[in-house]
């Protein structure tokens, strides 16, 4: 799966939500989330990210990241 940073936060500029192929982004009031059950791993939504916030969750550290794009997207809304 990709997860969405903390780059991300107070950007919002939406790109990868328009050609993720599974409509699997979540909003919240500063960020957005990926739900990792949905995402395809397809990585289009990587490159189009102004804020490079971004990333495969094969790169180290991302565990908290993880889990909060798992989290927020059970409780946020689809976008
Ligand atoms: Fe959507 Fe593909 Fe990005 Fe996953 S990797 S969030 S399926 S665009």
């Amino acid at each position: 799966t990709y997860v969405v940073t903390d780059a991300c936060i107070r950007c919002k500029y939406m790109d990868c939500v328009e050609v993720c192929p599974v409509d699997c982004f979540y909003e919240g009031e500063t960020m957005l989330v990926i739900n990792p059950s949905e995402c395809i791993d397809c990585g289009v939504c990587e490159p189009e990210c102004p804020a490079e916030a971004i990333l495969p969750d094969t790169e180290n550290g991302l565990e908290q990241w993880l889990e909060l794009n798992a989290t927020f997207s059970s409780q946020w809304p689809n976008v």
